[in-house]
């Protein structure tokens, strides 16, 4: 169903991973996506002329998050591609890993998560807020690595964080009709983590440790942040929804 015919979004980190699979199917539901991306053109490139030939409309926006400017950058190509149209949906996908322990995290690398995984999308949301348009959507992709304790604890700590944001945005902007939600997925197959493909025994732990008996898929989340970008999920908002098939329920 086009549930978002006429309707614009913006998905940051689009060019692979979860982010692709969100871009491709709020264009499958029928808006114009901005595929936001830090360097891969190629990969970027592949995100869209997969949404072109699905039928779909999209335009690749490049800007390495993290960096002074990049904000003003993503923004920059974000009107081009926008032309006159306002944004209505808004995913703030991109985020890097830190696959660190705690002895080993040097200052320069948790400035730097902290720059990509919570600085951007907080000043993303702040340059987004006037272009969006009254009943839009907010969308935040966090981490069961939140509410599961892991060594990688630098990240974890920058997907509490935007946890946080999502709740406290939804109370600011909910008198414009604009709702804020966070998606945690769990183990999600993508290049984020690599070693499900080098390592099978690790990937069959994991769907073991899973209700549902499998390791994500980046399409399990892009159905999540599709109903929550639709009109269905009007009501929804400061809401955190875990997408993980069940991860060490127990
Ligand atoms: P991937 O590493 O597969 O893809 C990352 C995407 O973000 C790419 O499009 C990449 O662009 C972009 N990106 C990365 N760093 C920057 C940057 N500095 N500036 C601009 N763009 C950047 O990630 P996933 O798809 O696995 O993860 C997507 C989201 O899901 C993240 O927020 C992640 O924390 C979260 N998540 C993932 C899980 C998983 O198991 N995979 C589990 C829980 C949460 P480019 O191609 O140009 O490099």
């Amino acid at each position: 169903m086009a549930y978002l015919t006429g309707k614009t979004a913006l998905v940051t980190g689009a060019s692979r991973g979860i982010g692709r699979a969100i871009a491709q199917r709020l264009a499958a539901d029928g808006a114009l996506v901005a595929v936001h991306y830090g360097s891969n053109d190629a990969a970027a490139r592949e995100t869209v002329l997969a949404i072109e030939q699905a039928g779909g409309q999209a335009f690749a926006v490049r800007a390495e998050l993290g960096r002074p400017g990049d904000v003003d950058t993503l923004f920059a190509g974000l009107t081009v591609g926008l032309g006159e149209r306002p944004l209505d949906i808004l995913v703030n996908n991109a985020a890097i890993g830190a696959p660190i322990p705690v002895e080993k995290t040097t200052p320069e690398l948790f400035e730097r998560v902290f720059a990509v995984n919570v600085q951007a999308p907080f000043f993303i949301i702040q340059r987004a807020l006037p272009l969006l348009r009254d009943g839009g959507r907010i969308i935040n992709i966090s981490s069961s690595a939140t509410r599961i304790a892991m060594p990688e604890i630098a990240y974890a700590m920058t997907k509490g964080a935007v946890d946080v944001l999502g709740r406290s945005l939804a109370n600011t902007v909910g008198d414009r009709g604009i709702t804020v939600n966070t998606v945690a997925p769990g183990v999600t197959e993508t290049d984020m983590n690599a070693w499900l493909r080098d390592l099978p025994e690790a990937k069959a732990g994991i769907a073991g440790a899973t209700a549902l008996g499998r390791v994500g898929q980046p399409e399990d989340i892009a159905d999540v942040v599709a109903f929550l970008a639709s009109d269905q999920a009007r009501w929804v908002t400061g809401h955190l929804l875990e997408a993980t098939g069940g991860i060490f329920l127990g």
